[in-house]
């Protein structure tokens, strides 16, 4: 009883549903706080390489001893060169220099040392520390002498080495460490404006600092000026003027110089000092990536979810699988393009877990399902197998166990019906009534044996040549004492038609179902016109009545198995089988059957019947008269 109970409640459409929300909620909840660094950290990538760059802000410029300093220098620039180098700037006025080479590593003697120092201090000039000190950035200490009186700064790019991806990218910047603005931020503020680093859009926090995602452009979108050609040619003032001037290294030499980047993970993908230009630019222009609030990956989560479970449950797996993989590819299309157009970080990772995890849960259950469906599919066919079984088994008992009895009783009426003399007139009718009855039901069966034949298929066509009209007339004759009894005249109207091939015997219970039913559904003392005629290669036989007609809503079933119009039904015998086997005699040979009707005023069944006079062997005049030999 109860797992009926329970079987109905989960037949239930809405319990159905219910349950799937369930687990597609169930699914979103689980996965949520699940960090899938590496996957989310491709996507990011992928998202950045293709995406079109921003354009930068142009207020800032690399300079940088690269290769060609080396090379034309023949040694590293020492201090006396830096002077030159940093006199030049000096007149250029730029807002800020800012040196990614540490001062105390330049090579020079204590008095050239000491005069590159009052040089820079003139300037407004910082040294970048890559790192944070390990003592924190409260007490930094200060570059050794001369230089003790420069500032210092750190400005780190972080890469994702020990935390998040672990890929050793550099993708984050630190704006602040104990609360106070790193270098970055506090030169963009000069622009920009702000001051607090939650002013920043995609600020996070993330341990004991707030931090900000890089934007990156293309390798080489900055203006760099090389350290040689800043040192042996004049500098173009404008090019420096109010613009942030970074100093670094890209000699191709040292990795330490050099970061990854979502856009490359090669060794030496971007020199750091493009790397602190492209931070600095995402500051300056306040474009950082912004991960998009926890509700909208919930919510996606949840939709892609829910739309997994309904195709897999309800999808042919090809089908499914193909509208999953549109599903996903629709969904990093959006992710794709709120990045590139609102700087908008989707998360993917979970609605792809979830769609995974999905695919492994659901399949299973379906499978569970479709296994139940087949096995009771088969249980019912193997049940309707045995029925047919029964069926036949039992028609086969109709034709012989029951005709045989029936003909006894029909043929010991006749003997009886033959001793006239001694019979009164009520034995006679009741002798008439036993013929009769053994009569239709000797019909009944017939019927009901050719619709197992139809059914089992076993029907096929005897094509002889033959003459419908002279069919028509043999059934007329055999029909004619029924049409006497209720004083209907049978009137032909038959044109002269070619012979050509048919079953005799199909045909011949069609036309007796047609005439039998006019004379069965007709009051006495009408007539009955059976007519035929050739047109357009067709035999047309028409048998129409003047008896009590077909109503308009019947007219369209007349031809169904067993119905029967709702004017005869309870007053005349009848099993409705004779229209159904009229039809379907002459569809076997490619014919059509028809049925025109007006209530109390008469019906007309027409019978087309294609004439292939090319299989003829023979044609007949409607006499009968034999023509062979003449192929039309
Ligand atoms: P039945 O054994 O009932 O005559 P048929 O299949 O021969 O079965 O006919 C189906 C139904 O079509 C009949 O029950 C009757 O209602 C209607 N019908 C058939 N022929 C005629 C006709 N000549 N006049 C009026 N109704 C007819």
């Amino acid at each position: 009883m109860s797992v009926n109970w329970l079987e109905s409640w989960l037949k239930n459409k809405w319990v159905h549903h219910g349950l799937r929300l369930a687990f597609a909620t169930l699914i979103t909840v689980l996965l949520f706080p699940f960090k899938f660094y590496v996957l989310e950290s491709t996507a990011y990538d992928w998202r950045m390489q293709l995406s079109p760059d921003p354009r930068s802000s142009g207020q800032v410029v690399l300079l940088s001893i690269e290769h060609e300093t080396i090379k034309r220098l023949k040694r590293e620039p020492e201090a006396l060169d830096w002077a030159v180098v940093l006199q030049k700037l000096a007149q250029a006025q730029p807002a800020h220099v800012v040196s990614f080479i540490n001062p105390s590593q330049i090579q020079g003697s204590y008095d050239d040392l000491s005069m590159l120092s009052e040089i820079a201090a003139r300037l407004p000039f910082v040294f970048g520390e890559n790192d944070i000190p390990k003592t924190g950035i409260s007490r930094l200490d200060p570059l050794a002498a001369p230089f003790e009186n420069l500032p210092v700064e750190p400005a780190p790019g972080t890469a994702d080495r020990s935390v998040l991806a672990r890929d050793g990218v550099t993708r984050r910047l630190i704006l602040t460490y104990e609360n106070r603005f790193l270098l970055h931020p506090r030169i963009a503020q000069e622009f920009n404006g702000i001051s607090n680093p939650h002013g920043y859009r995609g600020a996070f926090q993330f341990l004991e600092s707030t931090q900000v995602l890089i934007r990156y452009r293309e390798k080489g979108t900055y203006p760099t000026l090389r350290f040689v050609d800043v040192l042996e040619n004049p500098l173009v003032a404008e090019a420096i003027r109010g613009k942030i001037v970074l100093i670094g290294r890209d000699t191709q030499e040292n990795a330490a110089d050099y970061v990854q980047t979502p856009q490359s993970k090669e060794l030496l993908a971007l020199s750091r000092l493009e790397m602190h230009a492209n931070a600095l630019d995402t500051l300056l222009l306040n474009q950082a990536p912004r991960v998009a609030p926890d509700w909208v990956k919930l919510l996606f989560t949840f939709i892609i979810t829910l739309l997994t479970i309904y195709i897999v449950l309800n999808v042919r797996p090809a089908k499914g699988l193909m509208s999953l993989g549109l599903i996903m590819f629709a969904f990093l299309l959006f992710t794709l393009a709120m990045f590139a157009f609102g700087g908008w970080i989707i998360y993917v990772s979970h609605p792809l877990v979830a769609v995974f995890i999905c695919y492994y849960f659901v399949i299973p259950y379906r499978l569970i399902i479709e296994n139940r469906r087949s096995w009771e599919y088969y249980q019912k066919n193997r049940l309707l197998e045995q029925v047919e079984e029964l069926k036949s088994n039992f028609m086969r008992m109709m034709s012989h166990d029951l005709r045989t009895p029936l003909a006894r009783i029909q043929g010991m009426a006749d003997v009886v019906r033959k001793e006239d003399g001694h019979l009164n007139s009520t034995q006679r009718m009741a002798l008439d009534t036993i013929s009769q009855s053994s009569e239709e039901l000797t019909e009944f069966i017939a019927s009901i044996l050719s619709l197992s034949r139809i059914e089992s298929k076993e029907m096929k066509l005897q094509l002889r040549s033959r003459d419908v009209n002279q069919i028509l007339r043999e059934v007329i004759r055999r029909t004619d004492y029924l049409a006497k009894r209720k004083n209907i005249e049978i009137v032909t109207e038959m044109e002269p038609l070619f012979s050509f091939n048919l079953d005799e015997d199909l045909l011949k219970t069609v036309f007796t179902n047609l005439i039998e039913n006019s004379i069965k559904y007709s009051p006495e003392n009408t007539k009955i016109l059976v007519s035929t005629e050739e047109l357009e290669g067709e035999a047309i036989i028409q048998v129409a009545d003047q008896g009590r007609g077909i109503p308009t809503e019947d007219l369209g079933h007349v031809f169904d198995r067993f119905y029967r119009a709702r004017n005869s039904r309870g007053n005349t015998a009848g099993n409705g089988l004779g229209l159904y086997l009229a039809k379907y005699f002459v569809e076997l040979h490619d014919g059509r059957i028809e049925v025109e009707s007006v209530l109390d005023k008469g019906s007309t069944f027409t019978v087309r019947l294609p004439m292939d006079l090319s299989k003829a062997s023979d044609y007949r005049d409607f006499d009968g008269t034999e023509r062979g030999g003449l192929h039309v």
